[in-house]
């Protein structure tokens, strides 16, 4: 779903627009000087959605903004909240929802495009959903978020359209900093998602003479069961056993599947390896790498070429997949929390408690092999109820809290 270019162009005639930035994916458009903020997501000639973002405090003189906890004159007084959420994926608004409805009092950091990702996170960037509970024709991916967003907002989640840009968990209690605002937390749920890596080669993006969501894919779990790649040759690019686990998967919908690996040999797993060599459908491409897409308006052909020689050929698929690996976006934890060797948030089994006492982690951040917005979701709520809990036996953390100053204490907002 979603709305034409020339519905577009008439709200921003509508709206006053005076200028458009892309940035990543995403076109900002600027109007009224510099207060506000728009970022529309494109599809398939059309745009998913408009989400306008207010400059925080951007109403406010630099006296009231301070009180407010903005950092904009650099005499920052903090913001004090139980519960500190960061992140805006289905985890992060999911575990706000629940806090709020518990009396936490969460704020939330939703990031400005944080690692390139409008607020809403990563199903901003796609178009329907079919898979989430509840919603049997699918809904589009921003639809979907923004109602996240409206039901956290309901509950008195204060959202702040913000970065993080750095964290003190060494202190109580802890400390969460973006460049406008200081907030003094109990306890903290981190879920900053994760970025699936794309190549970039011509006809890999998604402006124009791009074929991103026109064919090509980073999730084949998500959308390998669409009609556009049903009965057709589909490419998988990667060699380890995400991609294989991908080729096998697609294996369901499509006439044949390419794994194409700038390798001879995988990475994958030895189990992973046997499944798909003993696959009738799967193909592999040794020494191969993508150099670009073509299409019409869906993606029709590869070009391919060779490692060892540099020679190129065409390949005709209807899809292509990217498995070559996520980002988790853990940078701005520099060394607080326990990672693992690619900076996933390790926490302990079966919860979301991390290495510091009081903070959680969930969705995306913490795990690499579910990757779904409803897993994601789960453990948002999980996380909420692991704080809930954490702050019942640590109630000296929260009553330390309460002898901050009234003026510093969060306001719940409503919408
Ligand atoms: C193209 C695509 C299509 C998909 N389709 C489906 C689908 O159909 N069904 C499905 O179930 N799953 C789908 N997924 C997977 C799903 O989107 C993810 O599993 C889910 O969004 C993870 O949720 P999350 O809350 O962990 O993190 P994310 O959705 O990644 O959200 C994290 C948010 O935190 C923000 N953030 C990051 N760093 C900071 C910071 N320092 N400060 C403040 N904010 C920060 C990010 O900007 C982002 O907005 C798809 C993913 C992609 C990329």
């Amino acid at each position: 779903m979603g709305f034409p270019r020339y519905q577009l162009l008439y709200w921003c005639i509508q709206s006053g627009v005076r200028e458009t930035v892309h940035y990543s994916e995403t076109l900002l458009l600027r109007r009224f000087g510099s207060l506000t903020w728009t970022s529309i997501h494109p599809g398939n000639n059309s745009y998913l959605g408009i989400r306008v973002f207010r400059r925080p405090n951007a109403h406010m003189s630099d006296e009231q903004g301070a009180r407010n906890g903005s950092l904009a004159n650099g005499s920052a007084v903090p913001l004090v909240t139980p519960l500190c959420v960061i992140g805006s994926g289905p985890a992060g608004h999911t575990a706000a929802i629940y806090a709020a409805r518990a009396q936490l009092r969460p704020i939330m950091f939703e990031g400005m495009l944080a690692n390139g990702i409008a607020a809403g996170g990563q199903l901003t960037t796609t178009t329907d959903v079919e898979n989430y509970p509840g919603f049997p024709e699918g809904i589009s991916g921003f639809e979907l978020m923004d109602r996240f967003r409206k039901q956290s907002q309901v509950h008195g989640t204060k959202i702040l359209t913000e970065t993080v840009e750095s964290v003190d968990l060494q202190s109580r209690p802890f400390r969460i900093y973006s460049s406008q605002h200081v907030v003094l937390a109990a306890s903290v749920i981190i879920a900053t998602g994760a970025v699936a890596k794309r190549m970039d080669f011509p006809g890999a993006g998604s402006g124009e003479g791009g074929f991103w969501q026109r064919g090509i894919s980073a999730c084949a779990v998500c959308d390998g069961a669409a009609p556009i790649f049903r009965g057709k040759p589909i490419a998988v690019v990667g060699g380890g056993d995400t991609a294989l686990e991908e080729a096998l998967f697609l294996t369901r919908y499509a006439s044949r599947v390419y794994v194409i690996h700038r390798r001879d040999t995988l990475r994958a797993s030895k189990i992973m390896q046997k499944r798909a060599f003993e696959n009738q459908k799967i193909e592999f491409l040794w020494n191969s790498i993508v150099v670009a897409a073509h299409g019409d308006t869906l993606l029709r052909r590869i070009t391919l070429q060779s490692t060892k020689d540099d020679q190129k050929h065409e390949l005709e698929v209807g899809g292509l997949f990217f498995a070559i690996g996520h980002v988790p976006a853990t940078a701005f934890l520099k060394g607080q929390l326990l990672l693992d060797d690619q900076g996933y948030i390790i926490t302990k089994p079966g919860t979301t408690q991390t290495s510091v006492d009081g903070v959680f982690a969930a969705g995306d951040v913490q795990d690499k092999r579910y990757r779904q917005a409803v897993t994601a979701a789960g453990s948002g709520c999980m996380a909420a109820m692991d704080a809930e809990h954490w702050l019942q036996e640590h109630e000296e953390e929260v009553l330390a809290l309460e002898r901050i100053p009234e003026s510093r204490q969060c306001q719940t907002e409503s919408v």
